[in-house]
C-alpha cells in the first residue's frame, strides 16, 4: 500500500508533509478531487498519533483513545463516510451513562452523554444550582452552533475570516461567572485532559467544541487508532496517492519566491506545485532557509508556546480478571483540574487520566490501559540529543521511577488493577517527539490563548505562496478539530462549500 520507491522525476501536483491525521485527511479529499498527492512520513509507519503499538499481545494507542460524534448525522460519522473510511473503523460506544469519570478532591463524579441525561446528573450533583447548569449548557450549545464549519454547514464568508466568528472568551471566567460554587466550576472544567490549558488562558470556544463533541456520545476504537490511518491510505491509494514512507523531509528549495521541491534526509528531491505542511509550524520553518522567508514571520511561528509534553504508562493485564471499563477515569486527587498543567515535579504525577482499551479478543474484560500524565519537556531535556539506545541507564531509571509512581496512585483508586499487572511500558515527551515530529513533544501542538488569538489560530496559508498548513496547530487539535482542519486547508485548493455539501450528502 505504501511505497518505497521515489517521486523524483514524476511532478506531484501537491506534495504533504507528514502523514498523521491532518496529513491523511487533507492528502484523501484532495486527491478524491483529482489532485496527484504525495505524502511524505518520516517514520516507517504512517498515522503519527494514529499509531498504534502491541505489547504482551495487547494493542495500545499513542494518542487518540476516544473520540465524539460518531452517531449518524454527527460531524465525524460523515465526514468519515464521505471519505469511505466508515466501514473499515471498528467503534465501540462508551458508557452513555459515565463515559468519564473524576476523581475531584474526595468526591466522584461522571459526564454522561446527551444533553438530557448530562443535565439531570449534574443537576443531581448540585440541585441548587440548576440556574448556572443551565446557563452552562445553553452556552456550550450556543458557541458550538455558531461556528458553522465545525457543524459542516456552508461559510457564507471568506474562510480566511473563519475565525473573526469564534467567541474568544475564557473558559474559567465563564464558568465563574455563573456560579460561585467551587465543586461545580471544577467539575465543569473537568475535561480539561483533552486541552491542557491554564485557567487564565484557556480559549471558552475550544472548551465549548470539545465539550459538545464528547457530551453527543463519546467511542472507543478497538484494536486501537491504527485502524484510522490504515483506512485514509487505502482510499488515499485507491484515489491515485501515494505515501512515502521513512522519508524526512528537511528543507524546501525555492525558486522566484516560491517551493520548488522538498528535500529528504536521503538526499531525494520531491518537486510539485503546491506544499502542504502536516507537522509542527517550528519544524516547517526550519525547512526553510534564511531569505526565502520574512525573519518576523518565521520568528513568529518558531516562538509560539506549546501545550505541555506527556508520559504515557501502558499496562497489559492479566487476562479476565478486570471486567471491561468502558469508560476512562480522570484523576485530580487535589481538588484542582487545571493543576495538571503546573505540577510539581516532586509530586508527580498530581494528576493523570485513566484510559482502558477496547480490544475485539475479550469483550467482557479489560486487556490493557494506558494512563496519561502531563509531562514538563524540560524534564526530558539532558536526554534531547540522545538517540534511544545512548540515552542509558539513567533514562531507563527515570522511567522506571516515573511508573512506580504512577502505579502507586493509581493503586490507591484501583488496587485490584495493581495486582493484577502483566506487564508495563512507558513513554516520555521525547518518545512522542520522535514518534510525531512535535516541536518539544507538544502533546497537543501549539498552546492557545484566548488573549493572543492571532498566535493562536494559524491560517493554512502560510506568508509562501504555494505553501500551506493543516494539522493540530491550525485551529484545534485532536480528532475533531485536525478534520475540520483539515477542511479549511482543503479550501484553498477547492470550493470548501461544494465539498461541504458532498460530505453532508454522502
Ligand atoms: C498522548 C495523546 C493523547 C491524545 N488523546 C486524544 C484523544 O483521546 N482524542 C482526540 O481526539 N485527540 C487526542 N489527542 C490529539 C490527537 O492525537 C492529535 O491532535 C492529532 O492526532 C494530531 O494529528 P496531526 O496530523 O496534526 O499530527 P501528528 O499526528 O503529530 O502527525 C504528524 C506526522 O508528521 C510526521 N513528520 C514530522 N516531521 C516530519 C518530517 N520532517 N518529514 C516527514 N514527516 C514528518 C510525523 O512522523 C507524524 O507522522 C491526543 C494526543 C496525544 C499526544
Amino acid at each position: 500500500m505504501c511505497c518505497k520507491g521515489k517521486m523524483m522525476g514524476r511532478k506531484y501536483d501537491i506534495v504533504i508533509i507528514g502523514s498523521g491525521l491532518g496529513g491523511l485527511i487533507t492528502g484523501n479529499i484532495l486527491s478524491g478531487k483529482g489532485f496527484k498527492v504525495g505524502i511524505l512520513e518520516k517514520n516507517t509507519h504512517a498515522g503519527g498519533c494514529l499509531q498504534s503499538f502491541e505489547k504482551d499481545g495487547v494493542v495500545f494507542d499513542t494518542g487518540i483513545h476516544y473520540v465524539g460524534s460518531l452517531e449518524p448525522d454527527q460531524v465525524l460519522h460523515k465526514l468519515f463516510s464521505y471519505l469511505g473510511i466508515l466501514p473499515n473503523l471498528n467503534i465501540r460506544k462508551m458508557d452513555q451513562d459515565g463515559f468519564d469519570h473524576f476523581l475531584i478532591g474526595a468526591d466522584e463524579y461522571v459526564y454522561p452523554s446527551g444533553y438530557s441525561r448530562f443535565r439531570e446528573k449534574i443537576e443531581s450533583y448540585f440541585p441548587d444550582e440548576k440556574k448556572a447548569i443551565n446557563k452552562y449548557i445553553e452556552k456550550i450549545q450556543e458557541i458550538s452552533n455558531s461556528i458553522a464549519l465545525y457543524n459542516l454547514e456552508p461559510i457564507l464568508f471568506d474562510p480566511q475570516n473563519f475565525y473573526k466568528k469564534f467567541d474568544f472568551g475564557n473558559t474559567w471566567e465563564f464558568i465563574q461567572s455563573i456560579t460561585g460554587n467551587n465543586d461545580l466550576q471544577q467539575l465543569l472544567a473537568a475535561q480539561n485532559s483533552l486541552y491542557a490549558s491554564k485557567p487564565g488562558s484557556s480559549f471558552l470556544f475550544i472548551h465549548a467544541l470539545i465539550t459538545n463533541h464528547y457530551l453527543q456520545g463519546a467511542w472507543r476504537f478497538v484494536d486501537g487508532t491504527r485502524q484510522i490511518a490504515d483506512a485514509l491510505i487505502e482510499q488515499l491509494t485507491k484515489n491515485g496517492g501515494k505515501i512515502f514512507l521513512h522519508k524526512e523531509a528537511t528543507k524546501f528549495n525555492f525558486s522566484e519566491g516560491r517551493i520548488k521541491s522538498v528535500l529528504t534526509k536521503d538526499g531525494e528531491e520531491y518537486q510539485a506545485n503546491q506544499f502542504i505542511s502536516g507537522i509542527h509550524p517550528y519544524q516547517t520553518m526550519e525547512m526553510i532557509e534564511q531569505g526565502n522567508i520574512r525573519k518576523a514571520y518565521r520568528n513568529r511561528l518558531q516562538n509560539l508556546s506549546n501545550t505541555m509534553s506527556t508520559f504515557s504508562l501502558h499496562i497489559a493485564l492479566e487476562d479476565r480478571k478486570i471486567p471491561y471499563m468502558n469508560y476512562n477515569y480522570y484523576y485530580y486527587p487535589m481538588g484542582d483540574v487545571w493543576g495538571l498543567t503546573y505540577y510539581d515535579p516532586g509530586e508527580f504525577p498530581q494528576c493523570f487520566g485513566v484510559y482502558p482499551i477496547a480490544d475485539s479478543m475479550d469483550e467482557k474484560y479489560t486487556r490493557g490501559m494506558s494512563v496519561l500524565a502531563f509531562m514538563d519537556y524540560d524534564e526530558v531535556l539532558r536526554w534531547e540529543n540522545n538517540r534511544v539506545e545512548e540515552r542509558g541507564e539513567e533514562y531507563e531509571a527515570f522511567k522506571e521511577a516515573k511508573s512506580i509512581q504512577i502505579l502507586s496512585k493509581l493503586k490507591n483508586i484501583f488496587p485490584e488493577i495493581h495486582e493484577n499487572i502483566k506487564s508495563y511500558s512507558s513513554s516520555t515527551p521525547l518518545t512522542l517527539r520522535d514518534y510525531t515530529g512535535t516541536h518539544r513533544g507538544a502533546t497537543y501542538g501549539i498552546e492557545r490563548d484566548y488573549r493572543f488569538p492571532n498566535n493562536s489560530l494559524l491560517f493554512p496559508g502560510t506568508k509562501v505562496p504555494n505553501l500551506f498548513l493543516t494539522g493540530q496547530n491550525l485551529s484545534l487539535h485532536g480528532m475533531l478539530g485536525v478534520s475540520i482542519g483539515a477542511l479549511l486547508t482543503c479550501s484553498e485548493f477547492i470550493n470548501l462549500n461544494e465539498l461541504l455539501k458532498e460530505i453532508n450528502y454522502a
